[in-house]
């Protein structure tokens, strides 16, 4: 196809790749200075109890303050730092971060992190997990560690051996964007989670028709089934709400409760989310 294309598009080609080789090389360099120079900074999203109408815990959710781009969301630098093994470094300055700022909320409000698959496959990282918990003094049972189904289908066993040594440690485990993936049903049955978040897409249709509303439901069902718990993500408006209180899903999380915050607003955002008629305040 390049030869065909002719010498001049051949040409053109060579330098456009070019420009994304040098956006991705500057990209890098700029990664990996922004641990050093601190511009990280771990947001927070409310995950609610919807029938106690209870904040139970936080999702732990990275932002990238750029000096000349200014905040750039972890969609656009969290894969080049898979791919560059930075995420190794970054996911354990998240780590410490989270149970840091988790040991100084309320009652028994957890914390949920995310973990990349490279995150996974890395040696330490049951070590830094034990670290992170050991300096922060978090109680271990308020950690929840969020995974995506991909993680899955590579290495089964060594990912076996991973999630039951994190679990020896007395933190629970997660999967995330359920239904979004291949091996959903099988990952269910294989592996110890203890909750199975239900991905925004399925939330979206709830009371537009039967189908999110049948899946959520039976997703549910299935999961308490199997001894575990559901969260409906990307929860945005009342209406999804209502469908899900009148359903079976005990957790959720969206916009509709709140956007990630920073740390220092927790302590407000508990205060507003959590009424005392057990209703959910949306804003
Ligand atoms: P995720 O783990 O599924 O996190 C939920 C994402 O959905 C977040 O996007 C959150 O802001 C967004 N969200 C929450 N409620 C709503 C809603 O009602 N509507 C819509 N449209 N979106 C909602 P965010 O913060 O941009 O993060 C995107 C993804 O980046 C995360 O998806 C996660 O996979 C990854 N990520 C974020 N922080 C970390 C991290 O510290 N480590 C790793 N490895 N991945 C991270
Ligand atoms: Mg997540
Ligand atoms: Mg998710
Ligand atoms: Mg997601």
């Amino acid at each position: 196809a390049v030869k065909a294309a002719g010498r001049g598009s051949y040409r053109f080609f060579e330098q456009g790749m070019d420009a994304t080789m040098q956006a991705r090389r500057t990209l890098e360099i700029d990664l990996r200075k922004a641990i050093i120079e601190k511009q990280f900074e771990v947001y927070y999203q409310p995950l609610m109890n919807i029938k106690a109408g209870i904040v139970i815990g936080f999702e732990a959710l990275l932002r990238w303050n750029h000096p000349q781009r200014g905040l750039v969301p972890p969609g656009d630098f969290i894969p080049l730092a898979e791919e560059t093994g930075l995420i190794i470094p970054i996911g354990r300055w998240v780590l410490n971060q989270a149970c840091k700022d988790a040991s100084t909320w309320p009652g028994r409000i957890g914390v949920a992190v995310n973990v990349s698959p490279i995150q996974l496959g890395s040696p330490t990282l049951v070590e830094d997990v034990s670290a992170a918990l050991q300096s922060s003094g978090l109680a271990s049972d308020r950690l929840e560690i969020e995974i995506t189904e991909t993680v899955m289908l590579d290495d089964t066993e060594g990912t076996l051996i991973i999630l039951h040594k994190l679990r020896d440690l007395g933190l629970s485990i997660s999967m995330d964007d359920f239904g979004t993936g291949y091996s959903s049903l099988n990952s269910l049955r294989r592996f110890p989670f203890s909750k199975v978040k239900i991905d925004r897409s399925f939330i979206e249709g709830l009371g537009t028709g039967q189908e999110c509303n049948a899946i959520v439901t039976a997703v549910t069902d299935l999961c308490e089934t199997l001894g575990m718990i559901t969260l409906a993500e990307g929860v945005e408006t009342e209406e999804q709400l209502r469908q899900l209180q009148i359903g079976v899903c005990v957790e959720a999380q969206g916009y509709l409760f709140s956007k990630a915050r920073p740390a220092a607003d927790i302590a407000a955002l508990c205060l507003l989310l959590s009424q005392p008629s057990g209703t959910v305040a949306a804003h």
